[in-house]
């Protein structure tokens, strides 16, 4: 009899993975922590019933999340990661030429231990001297940076989705992007997820309609993730000044995903986004 991984992406959607074996599991005291090994993408990170990363697919997700910002801005030095337990960014974010410190602010230390046992390849750079992982609230962790001195050139929010009572929903709020602007640098930016638009549509409304007054620059864009529910995903990001549509630096070495053209064409948006952004904001798009 076969196995199966069922997520449910909504109450009319459900989305199913063949498994060959439960790898892990565990409660944290944030969520429930499950390991699977996915027939067609191999091993797979759950939380709380959401498939949050797979060995199969991850690149795409990572690339994006981290190479768009970075290579948009000229001298990307300090980045703040907020989530991340995966290891999977971090990695990309080091690769980044001129990156001198990642601090990365992680609410469940269980994510990262499960990440380092079981994702050797999302963590290969968790041991960058580079690298300071931070494990606290993340929207707690910007309020005691208010006193602090230490700013940063690009944050990154990675964190499990704001719907149901996880801890992601603390980073969704017109607080928390409050204090996001107030720990960027001068020409800094911040990108973070705002899911499926198929399933959530309301995220991304809300969140561009809070950064669009918050940041001189609110831009969309999107990838498409095969293990996330409705396969298209999007990112929204606040900038300071660089427009993240345009690479204005290379990266070197390989990539699975991310090319300059793939970079530019991810802001080019269909109507139906382009109408979820609420079009009553004026987005000042370059
Ligand atoms: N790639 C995934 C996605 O797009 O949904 C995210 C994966 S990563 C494992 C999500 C991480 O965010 C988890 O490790 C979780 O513990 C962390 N997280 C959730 N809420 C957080 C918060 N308020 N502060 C810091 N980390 C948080």
């Amino acid at each position: 009899m076969s196995l199966w991984f069922v997520e449910s992406a909504s109450s009319a959607h459900k989305l199913e993975w063949k498994i060959t074996r439960e790898v892990y599991s565990t409660r944290s005291p944030f969520q429930y922590v499950q390991v699977v090994e996915t027939e067609q993408f191999g091993l797979a990170l759950i939380l709380d019933g959401i498939m949050q990363t797979t060995v199969g697919d991850e690149f795409i997700y990572h690339e994006m999340l981290a190479l768009v910002p970075l290579l948009s801005h000229p001298a990307p030095r300090n980045v703040l990661i907020i989530g991340g337990g995966d290891g999977g960014l971090s990695r990309e974010v080091l690769r980044v030429s001129g990156v001198q410190r990642v601090v990365m602010v992680e609410i469940d230390a269980v994510v990262v231990d499960v990440a380092k046992r079981f994702f050797p390849h999302h963590t290969a750079s968790m041991h960058d001297p580079r690298l300071h992982v931070v494990f606290d609230d993340g929207a707690a962790f910007l309020k005691s940076q208010a006193e602090s001195t230490e700013k940063f050139d690009v944050i990154l929010v990675d964190s499990t989705d704001p719907e149901g009572d996880g801890p992601g929903k603390f980073l969704y709020t017109s607080e928390f992007h409050a204090d996001v602007r107030r720990v960027l640098n001068p020409g800094g930016v911040y990108v973070q997820h705002t899911g499926a638009p198929f399933h959530n549509p309301e995220v991304l409304g809300m969140v561009t309609e809070d950064v669009s007054k918050k940041f001189p620059v609110c831009q969309t864009y999107w990838a498409t993730v095969p293990t996330y529910p409705g396969g298209i995903f999007t990112f929204t990001a606040g900038s300071l000044g660089p427009n993240l549509s345009q690479p204005i630096r290379t990266l070197q070495g390989e990539t699975q995903w991310y090319t300059p053209d793939i970079h530019r064409l991810a802001f080019a948006l269909p109507p139906y986004i382009e109408h979820l952004i609420r079009s009553d904001i004026q987005i000042s798009r370059h």
